[in-house]
């Protein structure tokens, strides 16, 4: 029987969750033994297959237009879509900037903060992606299992990533995310 395929992207996030995974060590041979993986930030393919994948994964929150479209397009190709880590639960640490309007937010980051020399400006061009509210995947495209944690235990994310590889939908309970 063909392996399950799973891809996964970056959104409004710091590549921690995706650092995560990558601290099941060893533990990632048995993972390939079940699983065909398919596009992520560490492998070479950069998008999901056009023909569908079995689970997307989804690490960041939604902070501008271009994360929109990545996270519609990996929602149309997978059957079972996970929030990876707490930006993309509930929107994490880049939410916070929803407390501002974001001519503050940019003026901050790229002209008020101490490291920025006096000529430091807000970049502008037509093809960057437009800022928008910073949002949790679930509120631009239906989720299916939610994994939160900043970052998600490697252990919690072997557990879930082999639940799902032997099609289950991996039960985190309390007790589960109490790993250490
Ligand atoms: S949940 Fe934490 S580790 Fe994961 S992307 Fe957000 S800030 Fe980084």
């Amino acid at each position: 029987m063909a392996k399950p395929k799973v891809a996964s992207d970056w959104l409004a996030g710091c590549a921690g969750c995706h650092m995560s995974l990558l601290d099941i060590d060893e533990r990632i041979a048995q993972l390939v033994e079940l699983v065909d993986l398919r596009a992520t930030p560490i492998t070479d393919l950069k998008e999901p297959d056009k023909d569908g994948v079995t689970v997307g994964i989804l690490e960041g929150g939604i902070n501008n237009t271009y994360n929109e479209e990545v996270a519609k397009k990996m929602r149309s190709r997978c059957k079972i879509l996970v929030a990876l880590g707490d930006c993309a639960v509930f929107g994490g640490v880049p939410a916070m900037r929803n407390f501002f309007t974001l001519e503050d937010s940019l003026n901050r980051a790229y002209i008020e903060t101490p490291s920025t020399d006096a000529s430091g400006k807000v970049p502008s061009s037509p093809e960057l992606a437009v800022p928008t509210r910073v949002r949790a995947i679930h509120e631009v495209v239906p989720v299916d299992v939610f994994i939160p944690g900043c970052p998600p235990d490697a252990d919690i994310i072997f557990f879930a990533l082999s639940e799902l590889a032997q099609g289950r939908i991996p039960k985190l309970e309390h007790k589960n995310l109490m790993w250490n």
